[in-house]
């Protein structure tokens, strides 16, 4: 089966979410940062940093003249900062090699430092309106119900779910927006858990034609995040985050007492991933503040 872009696309007209940087003047750049924020971060807890951060930093030049520390204090608890980091070196690439413009085709945006398949085109398609495939955790999704007549994508293959949703772009002006409606989709109506096919605007899907087929695999367990090592990153870099000169190790010891261990060891992956850095009398800063 297939999917009719007539159906998407207006549906996408009437139902598409008012997020900040789909407004009309917003720039590469400032689709390049959220691209980066939405990686693995939803969208409600995105948009007022975004907004923030555009605001403050609105070029990539600006970003790459910011410090690193700054950078990190503005991602606040988007979680996973090692992303802040790099797009801190995406601005600076950009900057320096690019005359501060975002470039335009996914081959040299594939180049830049954490900018991977799915950034890169989502990049190409929604900031210069490029006509290429798509990808994202919601598209394959919704292709494996509607076309495939699955009830979940399974794993990943880069070169299969590109050449699955190359195959439904329309090829005319309204590619781009058929590729933001098919996420939207995903997102919002074709959900994991619970789809509204009720309000879906697809007036043929495989899956559904199949009577909703359960699946065969045992479905996969929700991450938890209590306990887990991303847990104590997250509190340690909260304390300097809120420090504006470097720690002394007890105040970093503190907000983890039940698994010294543990605690020790995340400190140690901040301090490889380059996040938090030792002063000459050992205390602790974030990147860039331990002089
Ligand atoms: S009909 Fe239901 S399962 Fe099929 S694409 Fe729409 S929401 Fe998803």
């Amino acid at each position: 089966m297939t999917i009719d872009p007539a159906q998407l696309v207006r549906w996408y007209g009437q139902a598409r979410r008012d997020l900040p940087w789909r407004e009309p003047g917003v720039t590469a750049w400032q689709i390049l940062v959220s691209e980066f924020m939405l990686q693995q971060t939803p969208v409600a807890r995105v948009a007022p940093i975004w907004l923030d951060w555009v605001a403050r930093w609105p070029t990539p030049s600006a970003t790459a003249a910011a410090g690193t520390a700054d950078v990190l204090r503005a991602w606040g608890k988007l979680g996973y900062p090692r992303r802040a980091k790099r797009l801190h070196e995406c601005a600076t690439v950009i900057a320096t090699e690019h005359g501060d413009l975002v470039p335009d085709d996914v081959e040299t945006l594939l180049t830049l430092p954490g900018v991977g398949a799915y950034t890169a085109r989502a990049v190409a398609c929604f900031a210069y309106r490029k006509n290429v495939p798509v990808v994202d955790t919601n598209v394959r999704r919704v292709v494996a119900r509607a076309v495939h007549g699955l009830p979940d994508a399974g794993n990943p293959s880069a070169v299969r779910d590109l050449a699955d949703v190359a195959a439904l772009l329309p090829d005319d002006p309204s590619a781009p927006v058929f590729s933001a409606a098919l996420m939207e989709l995903g997102a919002t109506v074709c959900t994991a858990r619970s789809p509204k096919c009720g309000l879906c605007p697809l007036s043929v899907c495989a899956w559904r034609a199949a009577g909703h087929p359960p699946a065969t695999a045992a479905p996969r367990p929700a991450q938890r995040y209590a306990g887990t090592d991303r847990q104590v990153r997250g509190k340690l870099l909260d304390v300097l985050r809120a420090s504006a000169i470097p720690v002394l190790r007890d105040q970093l010891d503190a907000v983890w007492l039940t698994d010294p261990a543990q605690r020790d060891r995340a400190l140690d992956s901040l301090l490889v991933d380059g996040l938090v850095e030792q002063t000459a009398d050992g205390r602790f800063a974030l990147c860039g503040e331990g002089g």
